[in-house]
Order: structure tokens, then sequence, then C-alpha cells
């Protein structure tokens, strides 16, 4: 029986990194993305299945969790991964814009936990792996609002890895230093310019996928250019 798997922002960067190596691996993928083109494109690549939706909605990722269910019986590993940048300038507060970067990159994540581990627990259990940034663990000051969802990320990971490994379901988030993908387009100039090294998406997909097998209930892996991925630990 295959493993089954399920990536939101799958479309692109680092989700798509990991559709492509757990799909060479033999894993069956389904793929969430809001870009509908995009992710149907790369399902017929890895050949899986695909949903055009937003995490932000409660029902996509019921949704999302259904078409895994129907179309392959079962569901294994879970990357929530989907995100985008803050840019809330404080001096002029955009409500709007501050409500849609909590709904993609935190309620895509609770809602996406909430409801892959009904599945997940039928499937015999199996692992989260959200994907975070080293902005959850540490203060990125050029983007407040995106530091604290990405710690809201971590914080949430960290509390339900002990009451998730009760039904065998290991949580763990990946926290990646600056990735060379869309996300980080406009910087990338200045981050090459200044000799700044990147992390490839690949290097990402990596550490998501060791985060998937990792023999612990959950983990924060550490995710930077050059290094092998480190566990990151608490001193409290
Ligand atoms: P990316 O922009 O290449 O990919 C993100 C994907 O998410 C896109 O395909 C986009 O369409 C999709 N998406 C955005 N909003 C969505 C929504 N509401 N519903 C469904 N899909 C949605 O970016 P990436 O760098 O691959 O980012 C993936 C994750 O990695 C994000 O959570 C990001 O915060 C995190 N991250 C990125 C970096 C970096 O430097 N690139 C570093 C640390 C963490």
């Amino acid at each position: 029986m295959s493993t089954v798997a399920l990536i939101t922002g799958a479309a692109s960067g680092i989700g798509a990194a990991v559709a492509r190596r757990l799909s060479s691996r033999g894993v069956r993928c389904v793929l969430v993305d809001l870009d509908g083109e995009g992710v149907e494109r790369l399902a017929k690549e890895v050949d899986g299945a695909w949903l055009a939706a937003d995490v932000s909605s409660e029902e996509a990722s019921q949704e999302a969790v259904a078409l895994a269910e129907s179309r392959y019986g079962r569901l294994d590993l879970v990357h929530l991964n989907a995100g985008i940048t803050g840019r809330v300038d404080f001096a002029e507060f955009d409500l709007a814009r501050y409500r849609k970067v909590v709904g993609v990159n935190v309620d895509g994540v609770v809602f996406g936990v909430q409801a892959s581990v009904p599945l997940l627990a039928r499937s015999g259990g199996g692992a989260i792996v959200a994907t975070a940034s080293l902005a959850g663990l540490v203060a990125f000051a050029g983007d407040p609002i995106y530091t604290m969802t990405k710690h809201a990320v971590v914080g949430l990971v960290r509390a339900l890895a002990e009451p998730l490994a009760a039904q065998n379901i290991r949580i763990s988030a990946v926290c990646p230093g600056f990735t060379d993908t869309p996300l980080v387009a406009e910087a990338r100039e200045m981050f090459v310019n200044a000799g700044f090294p990147l992390l490839a998406a690949g290097d990402v997909a990596a550490a998501v996928e060791s985060a998937f097998y990792a023999d612990t209930p959950g983990t924060l892996l550490i995710v930077q250019p050059g290094r092998q991925p480190v566990p990151y630990r608490y001193s409290g």
C-alpha cells in the first residue's frame, strides 16, 4: 500500500520541491494551492491529485483531506506549508492584509491539523510537518507580523507534540533561513550582491522529509545553507 501525503502551498517553491521529492519515492501526493493552474500542472507531473483552494478557509482543509480519502483511501504525511510574507506597516495599518497573513500562516496550519488528524489516526498514525521559519524562533525585525505568525506555528507544534503522540501522530516544524523561492524574489538580488547564501527549495524539502520520519514525537528543525538540519532545543 502506498504512503499518501497532503501538501499545501504545493504549486511553488518549498511545497513543490517536497511534492517532487516524495513522489520520486513512490508517495502518492494530494496537492493544494491557491494557484489552480500551477497545482494542476504539478499534479500532472507527479501523477497526484490536486485541489485549488485557500487554506485559510476551514472548509478547504476538510475538502483536501476528503480528497485524499476518496482518491487514495488513507493519509500518512501532511505538509502544512502554504505561507505569505507579512508586510503590515504599523504606521499605516492595513487590517485586511493583517487578517490575510494570519489567515494563511496561522489559520491554515490550525485548520490543516484539525482536518487531517482523524484520517491520519484512522490510517494508523503518521506525521505532520509545518513550514515555520527561522522567524519562528528569532525576531525578524523587517516583518513583525510574519515573525508573529511563525512563532505561533512553532508554539502550536510544541504544544501538540505530546497529545498527538497518543494517536501515533508526530508533529514537527521546519525553520528554514532565506530560501531561493518566489517568496523572496524581490530581495534576491540584494542577498546575492551581499554574498548572503540562500537555501535551495530542495534543501528544505530534504529537511521536511527527515522531519516526517524523525523518531521523536515532535521536533523543530533549523535549516541553514551549507549545514545539516539541526534540532532546536529550548532551554526552558
Ligand atoms: P512560494 O511563494 O514559492 O510558495 C508558497 C505557495 O503557497 C505558493 O504556491 C502560493 O500560491 C501558495 N499559497 C499562498 N497563499 C495560499 C493560500 N491562502 N492557500 C493555499 N496556497 C497558498 O514560497 P516558499 O518560500 O516556498 O514558502 C513556503 C513556506 O515556507 C511558507 O510558509 C513560507 O513562510 C516558508 N518559508 C519561506 C522561506 C523563504 O525564504 N522562502 C523561509 C522560511 C520559511
